[in-house]
């Protein structure tokens, strides 16, 4: 695999919905790798499959307690207490949302090399978390938004461009919706 790129709004590859990982070989790590390397030459704490224009479930976080991988990520528990943080995405280059989430997650996934560990994760781990499972059902932080805010934030990404361009992603994501299946 050649080095991956980070894909910035609005690339069709940020909306796909992922598929699971099956097969647990090199290829996996290797990806995982390649994610990892992005994330880090990117000042980023986390990284999503779709960022890096793959429809695969993972994802890789480094909030500063070193390096995880999830595969196959599923949330089962969410804490009912919610905390409200400024959020950045490296997808969404100079955009930053105030998001609320939840401040506790317990996550069920597979590391690189397909071991099941189920964990549970607070503060910024927590928030880095589900912004990167948000990635993978092709949720940006930008969809927190309202209508308004976001119809602002997509103009700024998009420049004069936005109206047409939001038309054309929901066609194209169809479009890479099915390819995803196909692949
Ligand atoms: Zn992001």
């Amino acid at each position: 695999m050649g080095p991956l790129e980070v894909k910035t709004y609005p690339d069709p590859c940020l909306r796909i919905r992922t598929t699971a990982v099956e097969e647990f070989n090199r290829d996996i790590e290797n990806t995982l790798k390649s994610m990892t390397d992005v994330m880090y030459a990117n000042q980023g704490i986390g990284l999503a499959a779709t960022q890096a224009g793959l429809g695969l479930s993972i994802f890789v976080i480094d909030t500063g307690e070193g390096l995880i991988n999830f595969v196959n990520p599923e949330i089962l528990e969410r804490s009912k207490k919610k905390s409200g943080m400024e959020e950045g995405c490296l997808s969404l280059p100079g955009v930053t949302v105030r998001v609320s989430r939840p401040g506790e997650v317990k996550v069920r996934a597979r590391d690189g090399k397909g071991e099941f560990f189920i964990k549970k994760f607070t503060g910024l781990a927590a928030r880095a978390i589900q912004h990167e499972f948000d990635h993978l059902q092709g949720k940006l932080i930008i969809d927190y938004l309202d209508p308004v805010r976001y119809f602002f934030a997509a103009r700024k990404l998009s420049g004069i461009k936005r109206a047409r361009a939001a038309k054309a992603c929901e066609v194209v994501c169809d479009v890479g919706k099915t390819n995803n299946r196909r692949a």
